[in-house]
């Protein structure tokens, strides 16, 4: 078979395809039936060897998005205010025309990238983007990841030495869960990859275990709580505090002897925070508070794992070091049943046993221009996207796979903003709210014209597993791979020529910088040569060397032949994936800290205490606006399907009753919710399990608006809750915008 051949077996006229859905975090296998290049059905795929034919309502629609006539087909070009169809010649010569020159004009510092979340789903992207940004000569990069989970990876980059080290929770083998924030009954996990978050939380449940929810709503993961504590929001940092404090100070914990140290210092820079000093700001009750350290103390296995809700606060960074405090006290981290690290099968810097490194991580080096928020592990916060265009620090953008028109603060001024841009390019797959600005947009193909390979989500498996899925149909007429068009992007910006051969150069290149990591990793078995690793892997262009080669360098890897282990082609030959095994202890191999030990008591982060423990305090009176994730939603991109977006309005505003009863609003009316930079108006839907003094809206709605071309998605438009989103509110450490807990006003409209 080729590596570019689609895993299918014939059945009559119908096909049936395997492949991994590209859609969130939990990779779920899928068996995909299809006939003369429509799908015909897409089920779970029961052999699947990690989701074992669990699947949700979104991973049923990847045919409706091959078939839907708004996606992108062929490039457009905006003339005259409108986009219009282009050849790909016409489209790499309006960039280098339009982009180039804009670039040069700032020698390169006036241009940015922006790199939305789908992008680390798709192979082509995370493997080809890189080229992008070189070639861009600019270090203004922004992502996804600093819209919400940049905190977490601040606190592992201190911590373990690296962003990627991100512990996950074992939960096939822990017996106590303390989840915080988090909603994967809805979501289905977000740095924790594991297919089937609800069936494992039942398997929790029935082998007699506990799960513990921390949440301002009464979500479906809190319906399935053993215990289940409503706190104010953005006050989890403090909660984790008073349970550390309470654990060492009734004598519960149980650290490793080699961190012990670390613990006690961090552990006397929290003496401050105890179950009575925090209930007011937390709006626990203390005995409360002590009942889950209690619990935890008590677990066999027990196991802390904080998510959203927790790192979208001005205390996000603080917030995701003190859940692994709690889990070091408890002797939970790196053990099994507690949180564990992943061994990524391809590409990680973390798996190539590299040791300490010398030097300690450091924040606050850099700073953005206009009002030097903090620029940390090379990201600029999305929050100071629209001032740095507004101040002329920012003249050109590049956006790739994202819509910061929707998922960013304080939308409508960076809406306001790209129109100020000397020239945009976005390479998308709709002409959506964000694209609608860009002078030049480039169609991807669907997700059933790629090849998929999860490198990200390696990083955070709840297992070690390992799946290829290669193209099922082929590209759409005259239409582009997408690493093809990321390649020629990258060689245009760089000067060159947006054809085949300066894509298959860029490729070369990518593939170069790999043979080379391969020769140089502690790994590599003696006498392996520059020439074995390339016949090994042959010359061909696109993903799938790049893949076969991180495969085989890798720490499950067959070293190009020379002994027994991954390859590309090994995968292929299992079209439901191989299973690695469960977690093992993975520290202090998996480490790159100075000391060779996670640095607990890291300067930056115990000198955020102070600022903490300004919040005990206590909040203030006002109604406090979350966020909530729907089944049928991922953020913003996938309302243009009838299927995900029909039937009762789910862009609503959850509110208590009382909070309703006060403002004179009933269940149904229109409330006008206002913050201190927007204001939108929105059904109201009461509920009465929503802890009073919250209302919450779902992100990624807002749409219907001109110059967009999303059919379904305008008639079910919804309202941007970013419009309300302040820029102002950040987690200092990260840069990370307060996206929840934040005050509104609301009145009847
Ligand atoms: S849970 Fe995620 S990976 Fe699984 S089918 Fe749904 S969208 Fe796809």
């Amino acid at each position: 078979m080729s590596l570019s051949e689609p895993a299918a077996s014939a059945s009559s006229d119908v096909e049936t395809s395997f492949r991994t859905c590209p859609l969130c975090e939990a990779t779920c296998g899928l068996s995909i039936e299809h006939r003369d290049g429509v799908v015909t059905r897409i089920r779970g795929d029961r052999d699947d060897v990690f989701s074992k034919g669990f699947l949700c309502p979104k991973g049923t629609v990847l045919g409706k998005f091959h078939e839907d006539p708004d996606r992108l087909r062929t490039p457009l070009i905006k003339r005259d205010g409108v986009h219009q169809p282009a050849s790909w010649e016409e489209a790499f010569t309006a960039i280098a025309d339009g982009l180039v020159p804009a670039l040069d004009a700032t020698e390169r510092d006036g241009g940015a990238i922006y790199l939305g979340n789908p992008v680390v789903h798709s192979l082509d992207l995370l493997l080809y983007s890189p080229a992008i940004t070189m070639a861009m000569g600019s270090k203004k990069v922004f992502s996804a990841s600093t819209v919400d989970q940049r905190p977490r990876e601040l606190a592992s980059g201190l911590i373990y030495g690296s962003s990627f080290t991100i512990p996950v929770p074992d939960i096939d083998r822990t017996s106590t869960l303390l989840l915080i924030g988090a909603n994967p009954m809805v979501s289905n996990g977000s740095l924790a990859t594991a297919p089937d978050w609800p069936g494992r939380i039942n398997a929790l449940l029935d082998r007699g275990g506990s799960l513990i929810v921390v949440d301002p709503a009464h979500t479906k993961t809190a319906e399935k709580a053993t215990t289940h504590l409503a706190p104010i929001p953005g006050s989890d940092a403090l909660l984790l505090a008073a349970i550390a404090t309470e654990l060492t100070a009734t004598g519960q914990h149980r650290p490793v002897d080699e961190d012990r140290d670390a613990l006690e210092t961090v552990v006397a820079g929290l003496e401050a925070f105890t179950p009575d000093s925090v209930a007011a700001a937390t709006g626990l009750d203390a005995a409360a508070i002590r009942d889950v350290a209690t619990q935890l103390a008590a677990a066999e296995r027990p196991c802390v794992y904080a998510r959203l809700g927790t790192t979208i606060t001005p205390f996000g960074t603080t917030a995701s070091w003190l859940v692994d405090i709690v889990n070091a006290l408890l002797g939970a981290l790196d053990a099994p049943g507690g949180a564990m690290f992943a061994k990524n099968p391809a590409g990680s810097k973390n798996t190539r046993g590299l040791g300490p490194f010398g030097k300690e991580q450091t924040l606050g080096r850099r700073k953005t221009q206009a009002s030097g928020m903090p620029i940390e592990l090379g990201e600029h916060p999305v929050a100071a996207m629209a001032e740095e265009i507004e101040s002329g620090n920012i003249t050109a953008l590049v956006t790739v796979a994202g819509n910061p028109v929707l998922s960013c603060p304080d939308s409508h001024r960076l809406d306001a903003a790209l129109e100020g841009l000397a020239f945009m390019v976005s390479l998308d797959c709709y002409l959506n709210e964000t694209t609608r600005h860009a002078n030049v947009i480039l169609p991807s193909p669907s997700h059933l014209q790629k090849a998929h390979f999860d490198v990200a989500f390696g990083n955070l498996a709840i297992r070690n597993v390992a799946n290829y899925s290669a193209p099922i149909f082929p590209l759409d007429d005259n239409g582009l791979a997408e690493w093809d068009v990321a390649a020629r992007l990258a060689s245009v910006l760089g000067g060159g020529a947006g054809t085949a051969q300066a894509a298959a150069a860029v490729d070369d290149a990518i593939a170069d910088r790999l043979v080379r990591a391969a020769l140089d990793s502690p790994q590599c078995p003696e006498g392996l040569s520059e020439d074995q690793i390339r016949v090994a892997v042959g010359n061909g262009h696109g993903p799938e060397r790049l893949l076969d080669l991180m495969l085989r360098s890798g720490p499950f890897g067959d070293w190009f032949g020379t002994s027994d282990g991954l390859s590309l082609e090994a995968l292929i030959e299992q079209p439901h994936g191989i299973d690695l095994g469960a977690l093992k202890p993975r520290i202090p191999e998996v480490l790159m800290t100075p000391s060779g030990r996670p640095e607990f008591a890291h300067p930056s982060l115990m000198g955020d205490l102070g600022r903490l423990a300004s919040l005990l305090d206590g909040p203030t009176d006002g109604l406090r606006l979350i966020n909530r994730r729907t089944l049928r939603s991922n953020n913003s991109w996938m309302h243009n399907l009838e299927i995900l977006v029909k039937g009762k309005p789910r862009c609503t505003m959850l509110m208590h009753p009382s909070d309703a009863k006060t403002r004179g609003l009933k269940n149904g009316d229109f409330a006008t919710v206002s913050s201190s930079v927007g204001s939108v108006e929105i059904a109201v839907e009461l509920d009465d399990s929503l802890r009073a003094g919250v209302v919450s809206i779902p992100h990624g709605w807002g749409h219907g608006v001109e110059g967009t071309a999303l059919t379904v998605a305008g008639r079910n438009a919804g309202v941007n809750v970013n419009v309300l989103t302040p820029t102002a509110a950040i987690d200092p450490l990260s840069g990370t915008s307060q996206l929840t807990g934040f005050e509104v006003e609301v009145a009847p409209s």
